[in-house]
Formats: C-alpha cells, structure tokens, sequence
C-alpha cells in the first residue's frame, strides 16, 4: 500500500479560502501540494452565501459566494496544486519522516508537512440534531444563511444568544416575519445588536429560560416542547449555538513517543485556529502564513530532526473543546480608592476572572499540572497584582490586572470583574472589562 501512496511536499486538507490560499503560496515558494475535500467543488462552504459583501475591502458589490467562485477558478489554474475532491480522510498516520494521508477514494498521500484547514462547523446538539437525516425545518447557522433571504410570513424560532441568533432574529423580523428568540441565558450578542432588537418591534425575546426539552418536525411544521411553555408549533426552527472546529478527521493522528503529544509537520489555517471574526480575508490571510511557516520549517532542515515544533502543534487525540478557566467570588482586602477611609485602610473587594485558553484537546496530554495553567498560581497572581500597592481608581487596578493576566502563557482571552463590597450601605460597585479573544 505505501509503495502506491503519491508523494507531495505538503498535503492541505480543507480546500476553503485557507487551504486554498495556502497552496497558493506553497505553490509559489516552488512546493507541491494535494488539496483534498470532501466537497464535489472547492470553496463549497460559501455557496448560496448571496448577499453583499459590503464589508469585504474591495468587494462591495459582490456575494460571497462570487468571490468564493473567482478563488476556484483562479486555484484551478495552478499547476503546482493537485485537487482530490469527493474525498475525506480515513486514517493520518506517520510513515518515517513523513505523514501519510488514506483517503476513502482508497488514494494514499505522503508528504512532508500537514495543514488542517477544515473550517468550523455549526454545533448540533443531539438533542436537537438527533435524526440521521437533517430536517428541512430545523436549521443551523449555515442553512438558515442560504434560505434566509426567501422567509417571509413565518414563524420562526431562533435558539441561541450570541451574535448570530440577534442578527438573524432581526434580519428575519425585518422581512416581516414572526421571530421568537429564545436563549438559556443573558444574551452574549454585541451592544449595538442587542440594542437594534431592544428597538424592534415582532421579536419575542425569550432570555433566561430553559430551553425546549424536545423539537418534533412534522410535514409543515416542528412541534417544540417546553416546561415553560407547554406546547407550540413554530414554521421553521434554527439552532444557533455557536461553531466548533471540524477537526475530527485528526483524531486517528497517534502522538509521537518521541515529541510528547505535539506534531510539528501539523500546521492550521484559517477558521479551524478560531479566529476572533472568522472570515474570508483572516482565512486567506492565514493560509500564506501557514504556507511561509512550512516554507521555513522545511528550509531549516527540521523536517527530519525531531521538534520542537514551530506552529505549536496541539494533541488531537480526543475531541476538541473550548477551555475556560473561572475563578469566581475570591475576596481579600486591597487598598483601593481616593476617598480619605479608602487611603487609611484596605477594603475588601471581590474578584471574579475568566481566562479563555482557546481550542484545546479535550483531555490534557497527560495528567500532569507543568502542562496546563495552574489555578493556584492565577489565584495568587490576582491577589498579589491587587495587594502590591495604593491604586486610587479601580479602573486602573482592573486594566492592570487584565493586563497580567493576558501575559499568562496559552492565555486568548480574559474577563474580569472587580466589585468593591463595601463601599456603599445600599449597593455593591463593580467594573468589569473583557479584553482579548472571546
Ligand atoms: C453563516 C455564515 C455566514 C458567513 N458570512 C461571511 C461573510 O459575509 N463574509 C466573510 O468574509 N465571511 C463570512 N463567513 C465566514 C467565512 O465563511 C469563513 O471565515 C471562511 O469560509 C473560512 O475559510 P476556511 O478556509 O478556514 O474554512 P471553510 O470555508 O469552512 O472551508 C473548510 C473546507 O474544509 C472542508 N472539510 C471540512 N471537513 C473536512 C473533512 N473531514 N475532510 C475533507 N474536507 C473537509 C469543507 O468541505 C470546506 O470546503 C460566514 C460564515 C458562516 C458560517
């Protein structure tokens, strides 16, 4: 079988704005690469994606989904890049210095360097997504964008918070349709969002309720199910609850004995490195990074050394997952404020701080604390930063906290919040800030 396999200088797997960038570039630099996707086309991802892209430098006429097709015409013309299309992934495995590709098509790929670029994928919950068969009533991220634009007169219901739920309950709305919003918890949408749905009128908002226990899609309509509200019948349901990446694929991947779990021929590109506003021009961006990054990792002969690695390979062996760590409700007293009590003693304040360590493997490569940020050390960090002098405004303690806690190491992003408790008989004073990727 390995006799057979075709040789490349890089395999891309994902052949989206990132992967196609990326052999691109690679292609340039004077490197053969196999792009491979299970789609029939490349760039499937943002067909019927027809509205304008308005926000795109130098597309403002333009759909998505014409931009997407001026990239496939234009990679379709690269000698250097071999298209295997209608393909997935069965197995990655490594083969010498090598990784070894074994596509369901039963085609072997060898090559030096790997470069997932697989995008991300809208969450489906089982309890929601259970049938074999998606029905065409219950809808996620993607396939409310393509039929979004011909919904009129329906009833729709809309789970979710974020961003994506309040954009689409208002667009909806504003095509005259009859929009329920209904999220578990406090909206996470953006201000300006948030305030655009406070402003209309048509939107039902549902915030802080249990979810449905069960959605039924029947011929013209999907029965929802609810402790709260018994049960409904809505014309379409959509299922907003955020993106994962699409990295399963990876999970046949074994960690070499030799390098610990990290492999530093894997490179990422594009929305699969979750980016803070993943979009065509981060992910086109991202694919010549990656291309620049293998160039050099090739060039420097580490390709046959082992590590360590250059783009910070991460274990995939188990599933993938988002990592927040919260510490919540830790007081102390810190001398803070310019009011005369305030200099002549501490007051008690409490802290409260989310640090985002981003995609993670869902179990650390070993049991082992030296490999994940140590909470007690945060702990101490957050008491030490608020203790070691006078400040006079907690927003300066809080900016310089955040700060610190930024530099911690795998740290994307944090949230803190710092309430004074004391400082008034009839009411706690708090500022909380959010700075980094969320
Ligand atoms: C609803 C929605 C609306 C959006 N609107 C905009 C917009 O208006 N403007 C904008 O700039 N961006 C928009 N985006 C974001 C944009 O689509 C992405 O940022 C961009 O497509 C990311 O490119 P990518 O190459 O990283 O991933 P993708 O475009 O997702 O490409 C990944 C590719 O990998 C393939 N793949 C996945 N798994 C496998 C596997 N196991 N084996 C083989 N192939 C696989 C897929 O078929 C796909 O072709 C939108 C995204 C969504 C979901």
């Amino acid at each position: 079988m390995d006799s057979q396999a075709h040789e490349f200088d890089v395999a891309i797997v994902g052949a989206g704005p990132a992967g196609c960038s990326c052999a691109l570039w690679l292609q340039e630099i004077g490197l053969r690469c196999a792009l491979i996707d299970q789609a029939p086309v490349v760039c499937s991802r943002l067909d019927g994606f027809s509205f304008r892209q308005d926000w795109v430098l130098g597309h403002p006429d333009q759909a998505l989904a014409e931009i997407a097709q001026g990239y496939a015409a234009h990679l379709q013309r690269q000698p250097g890049v071999t298209l295997h299309l209608r393909t997935e992934v069965l197995q990655v495995r490594r083969a010498g210095a090598r990784v070894q590709l074994s596509l369901t098509d039963g085609t072997q790929i060898r090559a030096q360097a790997l470069v997932a670029a697989t995008g991300m994928r809208p969450r489906h919950p089982k309890l929601y997504f259970g049938a074999a068969t998606p029905d065409a009533r219950v809808l996620d991220a993607i396939s409310l964008t393509q039929q979004r634009a011909a919904l009129r007169n329906q009833n729709i219901l809309l789970l979710g918070g974020g961003d994506n739920a309040v954009e689409n309950a208002i667009y909806l709305n504003e095509l005259g349709n009859r929009v329920t919003l209904w999220s578990r918890s406090a909206l996470k949408a953006g201000a300006m969002l948030v305030r655009t749905l406070q402003q209309r009128t048509g939107i039902e908002c549902r915030i802080g309720c249990e979810l449905p226990a069960a959605l039924d899609p029947r011929a013209d309509r999907v029965v929802v199910r609810s402790a709260a509200y018994g049960e409904e019948a809505f014309d379409q349901v959509a299922v907003l609850f955020g993106f994962e990446p699409a990295l399963d694929w990876l999970h046949t991947l074994e960690p070499d004995p030799r390098l610990g779990a990290a492999w530093p021929e894997l490179f990422y590109a594009g929305d699969v490195s979750q980016r803070l506003h993943p979009c065509v021009h981060s992910a086109l961006a991202d694919g010549v990074t990656a291309a620049k990054q293998i160039q050099r990792w090739i060039e420097s002969g580490a390709v046959n050394r082992e590590g360590p690695a250059m783009n910070a390979a991460t274990p995939l062996k188990s599933p993938w997952g988002n990592r927040i760590l919260t510490l919540t409700g830790l007081r102390f007293d810190a001398s803070l404020g310019i009011l005369e009590h305030e200099h002549e003693a501490p007051q008690p304040i409490q802290v409260d701080a989310e640090l985002n360590l981003g995609g993670q493997s869902l179990l650390p490569r070993d049991d082992e604390i030296h490999h994940v940020l140590d909470y007690r050390k945060v702990r101490q960090i957050i008491i030490s930063e608020c203790t070691a002098e006078h400040m006079n405004l907690l927003e300066s303690l809080i900016g310089k906290l955040a700060a610190r806690l930024m530099q911690l190491p795998g740290v994307l992003g944090v949230r803190v919040k710092i309430a004074k408790l004391e400082i008034f008989d009839d009411c706690e004073v708090a500022i909380r800030v959010e700075t980094g990727q969320w």
